[in-house]
């Protein structure tokens, strides 16, 4: 029997004085919070958080502010977003010479021989449009290699070194898939298009460990001053996973990650399927800071560069209707081994036929070998025949969308793929109406890390400048409610870490993040200026905006 009159041990950390947001069951409106070690140990009145307030508890008066269970991102790419930090950052340059004078900057510091990345170049934003040639950028670094990408990343720009060292010379022919744009005389002008580019990028060294692990660490800290205290990782290799077992063991690692087992760059399941499941499965490393338990696949393409693959063809294209990766059978293979296992499926699929083909591939698996939490999931999900979304439901599958890839392609859609089928696109409402979980990410780096934009993006379906007004086909909008849900308890679901993550109730993992506004109320344009106070992880605050104006 447990006697009624048991002292309560003093809390770690309590959280008061502010407006805390549980998402449990009924959405609930909490007045504090007590933390011990990594878990919540009590959730409630302020009265009754007295009681756990010890001489060493640590009691953060929050002074109104919102706390919410701490946001996940269910889609993300830490290394990408990790070399993008690293890199130089010429987005936005107003001119060929910005680039020069960025690349002679960095060459001065650089070590001898070491390679100058970087990216996000679009000479449709400097006054001569042209595409640019090495000879200035050469002049500025004659003994560093440059290597700049495009944009769209579909093309790049190298110096005369670069070329040297992939061996690209006059002689050098275009490779198939690929362009060498030239001079007149034919010598190498820089810029390598699509396949020209793998010849300068199989000579790029690769990072070391500790280059990878250090490269990481940064990105994690951008993420936790985001606000993320977890996110799916949407594919990485059994070696990045040692990487991040190694950190977790070093206490290196603030930030809980649940990863997917693919790899981008080479799609294909090969051997023994379910033997590689079965050696690489993780179910809690670190106390729950690392979980492996999904296969990413890699169908179709992207609705940008039309690769995402439809019926009928591109409105904008018409001999093409998108291309795919692996082929139906690939994904059914994968399932049943997954099935065998204890995996779970995490399908990259875009355009109506991706998604059909997938789900018809789940369901032949699904069917020889039922098992009912497999969770699997399909990534992007972004269009879908009504149809199909009833089949999303009856099969369980769970749509992972990332709510700014709508507003980012809005603009596009309708030339892409016309008015009909963009009708079809990005349509939370339908899944949610289906009785679907949406787990929301935000594919970072391709969109921002920022998950305020993200449930911006789901409440408003407006760029952050407002427009179009009223939204882009605003009927499938999410409440501000199923957004945040969407970053917490949805994406916890999808990871089948609902009873550890998700919410702010008793026996959870402390994971909160705290913000100076309360985004439930706010107007929907004050969201994205919204910013990130605290980020807590296990109990440990591991990010604090300067000069937060909580009383501590
Ligand atoms: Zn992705």
């Amino acid at each position: 029997m447990i006697p009624a009159c048991r002292a309560t041990p003093p809390a770690d950390l309590v959280l008061r004085g502010g407006k805390i947001a549980s998402v449990d069951a009924a959405f609930s409106i909490q007045e504090a919070v007590a933390v011990l070690g990594d878990r919540i140990v009590f959730v409630g009145s302020r009265k009754d958080a007295g009681r756990f307030i010890g001489p060493k508890t640590r009691v953060l008066d929050l002074e109104g502010k919102l706390v919410l269970p701490g946001l996940i991102d269910a889609h993300g790419h830490m290394y990408s977003l990790a070399l993008e930090l690293s890199h130089l950052n010429i987005t936005g340059t107003k001119s060929h010479r910005e680039i020069i004078d960025a690349v002679a900057e960095k060459a001065k510091t650089a070590k001898l021989g070491e390679w100058i990345l970087g990216g996000r170049w679009d000479q449709n934003d400097w006054e001569d449009k042209a595409f640019p040639v090495h000879d200035p950028l050469s002049a500025v670094s004659p003994d560093h290699p440059v290597y700049l990408k495009r944009i769209d990343g579909n093309a790049a720009f190298a110096n005369r070194k670069a070329l040297e060292l992939a061996g690209i010379s006059r002689k050098t022919p275009d490779p198939v898939g690929g362009v060498i744009h030239r001079k007149k005389g034919g010598d190498p002008s820089g810029v390598l298009v699509n396949r020209a580019m793998d010849l300068v990028e199989a000579i790029i060294p690769k990072d070391s460990v500790e280059q990878y692990e250090q490269k990481i660490l940064k990105a994690v800290e951008h993420c936790l001053s985001a606000g993320l205290t977890g996110w799916h990782e949407a594919g990485v290799t059994s070696e990045e996973i040692a990487v991040y077992k190694s950190l977790i063991d070093r206490q290196a690692l603030k930030i809980r990650v649940n990863a997917m087992l693919g790899n981008e760059r080479d799609p294909e399941p090969k051997g023994d399927l379910a033997a590689f499941f079965r050696d690489n499965r993780v179910e809690n490393y670190g106390n729950h800071f690392l979980a492996v338990r999904t296969v990413k696949l890699f169908f179709d393409g992207a609705l940008g560069s039309r690769g995402a693959a439809f019926f009928e063809p591109y409105a904008d294209d018409s001999g093409n209707r998108g291309l795919l990766r692996i082929t139906p059978d690939d994904i059914y293979r994968v399932s049943k081994a997954a099935l065998e296992t204890g995996m779970q499926v995490a399908t990259h699929c875009i355009g109506i036929r991706g998604n059909r083909l997938c789900l018809e591939a789940y369901e032949k698996a699904l069917r020889e070998n039922p098992r009912k939490d497999h969770r699997f999931r399909i990534e992007h999900a972004q269009f879908i025949e009504s149809e199909d979304v009833r089949k999303f439901a009856e099969l369980g599958v769970l749509p992972s969308m990332q709510p700014t890839h709508c507003t980012s392609d809005m603009s596009f859609v309708e030339a892409r793929i016309g008015p009909v089928r963009a009708g079809r696109g990005y349509a939370w409402r339908d899944f949610l109406e289906a009785g679907l979980i949406i787990p929301c990410g935000s594919d970072f780096p391709v969109e921002s890390v920022n998950p305020l934009l993200g449930i911006y993006a789901a409440v408003a379906r407006m760029d952050t400048n407002g427009r179009p007004e009223g939204g882009w086909h605003p009927e499938q909008r999410m409440t501000i409610a199923e957004a945040v849900k969407g970053f917490t308890i949805g994406a916890a679901y999808a990871a089948f870490q609902e009873d550890l993550l998700g919410s702010i109730e008793v026996d959870k993992l402390a994971d909160f993040t705290i913000l100076d506004r309360d985004i439930l109320t706010a107007a929907h344009e004050d969201i994205p200026s919204t910013h990130v106070l605290y980020t807590i992880v296990g109990g440990r605050i591991v990010y604090e905006r300067k000069g937060a104006k909580t009383r501590d």
